[in-house]
């Protein structure tokens, strides 16, 4: 990794988390100055009441989605939403009346939104109404820094594809009926398009105020973390920074799943360009639930997880193994689990980035 670009993207996200609620405050000011509407939303719950409310027909409004996850309970028996696929709209096969997507940043500075690479980015000018969900975590200072923050993705991710980027900084017009004529006075009318961005908390805020675990929230969603994770490449349940928010809160064996979920490699840190520290973060809610619960078991389980930390100076398989069964010798869950595992499993310094990281 390129040691300075990563310490000035650290500083780069440094400065706008640091002091979110007054650069969140002018964002929103210059966003509306430019004509684009803002909603604040606390959770997944109010945003469900949000797009029902922004929807004019008493039943199947076309609705066009790409978002990583759409809420379930948008779906319900009213029948409100017809969701119509991305592809179809950018084929001109049917047309939707909303799009809803979500922003990768928004631009303090300039009241901007940046969309990076995504499915529905020919589609923009094909609907009435798009709604860009940005959480508020996802915000630069500068829009000078976005280059920066840019470069830290893949090549491939971006693809030297400038068309991929998206910076939208105010309402645009969709055409709504032409008239080519191939000879001068060829017309065509046009309609604005309403354009609205969601600022949306989704916990953000208490992660914020949470001292230990506020860096988590620098994380540029490259996916370089998850592409290195031994344990995702197993079960592939969690990337190691959702595994730090999930775990957030956790008090408890109960409401937590993060022993099971990483054996606190180091390989994120290794990679992540904004040098999140994971296993710093990791080891905090660890701690934070052994000193809750009190089953014997889990806390043994979490104490020892700290060795691990010493398998990661080892090389060599048996090596590894023969610490593997001195450090954990009388933790025969955590032995079973860690002898269990394939080769790779402990593959400490493949620093490898899988080239079709999601975004
Ligand atoms: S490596 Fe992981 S935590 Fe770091 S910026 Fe990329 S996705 Fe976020």
């Amino acid at each position: 990794m390129n040691g300075s670009i990563n310490k000035r993207a650290n500083f780069i996200r440094y400065s706008y988390i640091e002091n979110m609620d007054n650069n969140l405050l002018a964002f929103e000011n210059k966003i509306s100055n430019n004509g684009i509407d803002v909603k604040w939303i606390s959770n997944e719950e109010e945003l469900v009441s949000f797009i029902r409310q922004s929807l004019p027909k008493a039943h199947f409004n076309k609705v066009c989605f790409d978002l990583p996850q759409v809420p379930d309970e948008l779906f319900d028996s009213s029948n409100l939403i017809k969701s119509i696929s991305v592809e179809d709209v950018e084929n001109n096969i049917e047309s939707a009346d909303f799009l809803i997507t979500y922003a990768n940043f928004g631009l303090v500075d300039t009241g901007s939104v940046v969309v990076l690479n995504h499915k529905c980015k020919n589609c923009f000018n094909k609907v009435e109404n798009v709604i860009f969900i940005l959480d508020i975590n996802n915000l630069i200072v500068k829009s000078s820094d976005i280059g920066i923050i840019l470069s830290l993705y893949e090549r491939d991710v971006i693809h030297g594809n400038q068309q991929a980027i998206e910076i939208i900084s105010r309402p645009f017009n969709k055409i709504i009926s032409n008239n080519y004529q191939f000879e001068q006075g060829d017309s065509y009318s046009t309609q604005k398009v309403n354009v609205t961005v969601v600022l949306y908390d989704n916990g953000i805020t208490e992660i914020m105020n949470n001292a230990k675990l506020r860096e988590s929230l620098y994380c540029i969603n490259c996916g370089k973390c998850k592409n290195v994770c031994p344990v995702y490449k197993v079960n592939h349940k969690y990337a190691p920074i959702d595994l730090v928010k999930k775990n957030a809160f956790a008090t408890n064996r109960k409401n937590s799943d993060i022993f099971e979920n990483t054996t606190l490699c180091g390989n994120c840190d290794k990679v992540c360009p904004v040098l999140i520290p994971f296993t710093q973060l990791l080891n905090s809610e660890m701690e934070l639930i052994n000193a809750n619960d009190h089953d014997d078991n889990w806390h043994d389980l979490g104490k020892n997880m700290t060795k691990r930390l010493k398998i990661n100076k080892l090389n060599g398989k048996i090596r590894r193994y023969f610490f593997v069964r001195k450090l954990f010798n009388n933790n025969k869950k955590l032995l079973n689990y860690f002898m269990s595992q394939q080769d790779d499993f402990f593959n400490l310094t493949n620093t490898k980035v899988d080239k079709n990281a999601e975004l």
